[in-house]
């Protein structure tokens, strides 16, 4: 089965280039210019995949993102022209799969789009089943292993695992560890990652599950090729 990939991209040498990448790729692509256009195609065509560039004509890829994602779990990678603006996105919880910072070159857009096809199809979610997680008792295993977890690194572990492959800034992780408004340091958090870390390595001690997406947060995914 071909993949759709629905290119939203208001540049036209680049939504070009990105097509003929897909095609190479053996997905159909489909491309949008205008950002009025966006969420009434995806509603009649319901595409595989959507490659969203943020700023556009007629309405920006923000505002588009979250109209579809009223009705839509569409995977959506997010294209901007600043690396500063996607620690902005992800505050703004708009629930993309994905960010990818222009200049890219083709070839990683295609990585991507595949790494999130590929994490949102039935297999991921099985591989992903090799972890168990009870809420009750706080007790996590990873492929019938116990784990040895406190309850912030169950909570920790809980929250990142929910999604796989979606980043969390740590501003996200921070508000989803700890009920009540403290604020904790960056440095804090990525401590509690760093014993996590250690804690899976004790039961998986040749794969890493949860990763650090450098300057941007944390997430969890379990990769075919490890
Ligand atoms: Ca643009």
């Amino acid at each position: 089965m071909s993949f759709n990939i629905l290119i939203v991209e208001d540049e036209p040498k680049l939504a070009g280039l990105i097509k003929d990448y897909v095609l190479q790729a053996g997905m159909i692509p489909h491309c949008i210019d205008n950002g009025l256009d966006v969420v009434p195609w995806v509603k009649q065509m319901a595409p595989d995949l959507i490659l969203l560039d943020l700023m556009l004509p007629g309405k920006d890829g923000l505002a588009i993102c979250q109209e579809i994602r009223r009705t839509s779990n569409v995977p959506i990678i997010m294209v901007t022209a600043r690396v500063e603006e996607i620690d902005r996105l992800l505050g703004l919880e708009l629930g993309a799969d994905d960010y990818i910072c222009k200049p890219f070159s083709p070839r990683e857009v295609i990585a991507r789009v595949k790494a999130v096809l590929r994490r949102n199809s039935p297999e991921q979610s099985s591989a992903a089943r090799g972890l168990l997680l009870d809420h009750e008792t706080y007790k996590a295993t990873l492929n019938g292993k116990v784990l040895d977890l406190t309850a912030l690194e169950f909570n920790l572990l809980a929250m990142l695992a929910e999604k796989p492959g979606r980043i969390f800034s740590r501003g996200q992780v921070m508000d989803g560890i700890y009920s009540d408004q403290r604020v904790v340091s960056d440095r804090t958090i990525d401590s509690h990652i760093k014993k996590l870390r250690k804690r899976i390595s004790l039961v998986l001690p040749d794969q890493e599950i949860v990763h650090s997406v450098y300057g941007v947060g944390y997430k969890f995914e379990i990769l075919d090729d490890q």
